[in-house]
């Protein structure tokens, strides 16, 4: 997911760019806004953290772009393309570094492990969807 703040900051097209240039091939994607019940579902995995209440708000307050991708070893070579969760500690070059404000407005979402990336790409998407 291209997450609200990146969205509202017209990252969109920038972050698509290096997406692809990195090698990943966009199988889904749509433009859409995520409910709060969809977000609480979303990050479930957090809903005991002090910042679940944040994230929830953060994540519902515009609209976001959600997308599968794919590549081989798409989850580490992901997570390596967008940073560290907070864009202080992001190296240079990577999606968070250049377009993320804080640990919270981080611009970006990459699952953490194939078994989540099935999670969330159903989430998402419906079959026809994906191509
Ligand atoms: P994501 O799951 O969105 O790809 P991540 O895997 O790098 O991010 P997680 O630990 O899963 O990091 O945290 C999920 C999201 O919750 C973060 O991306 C960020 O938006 C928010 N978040 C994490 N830690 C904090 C914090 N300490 N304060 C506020 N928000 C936070
Ligand atoms: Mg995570």
């Amino acid at each position: 997911m291209i997450k609200p703040d990146a969205v509202e900051n017209g990252h969109i097209g920038a972050i698509l760019e290096k997406i692809t240039a990195a090698g990943f091939k966009i199988v889904a994607m749509k433009y859409t806004q995520l409910s709060v019940r969809d977000a609480q579902e979303f990050y479930a995995i957090h809903k005991e953290r002090p910042f679940f209440g944040e994230l929830v708000e953060f994540m519902t307050r515009g609209p976001i772009v959600s997308a599968i991708l794919e590549k081989e070893n798409a989850v580490e070579d992901f997570r390596a393309l967008i940073g560290a969760t907070n864009p202080a500690e992001a190296a240079e070059g990577t999606v968070r570094k250049m377009f993320a404000k804080d640990i919270a407005e981080n611009a970006i979402h990459g699952s953490d492990s194939d078994e989540n990336a099935a999670i969330e790409s159903a989430f998402h998407f419906s079959g026809r969807e994906i191509f």
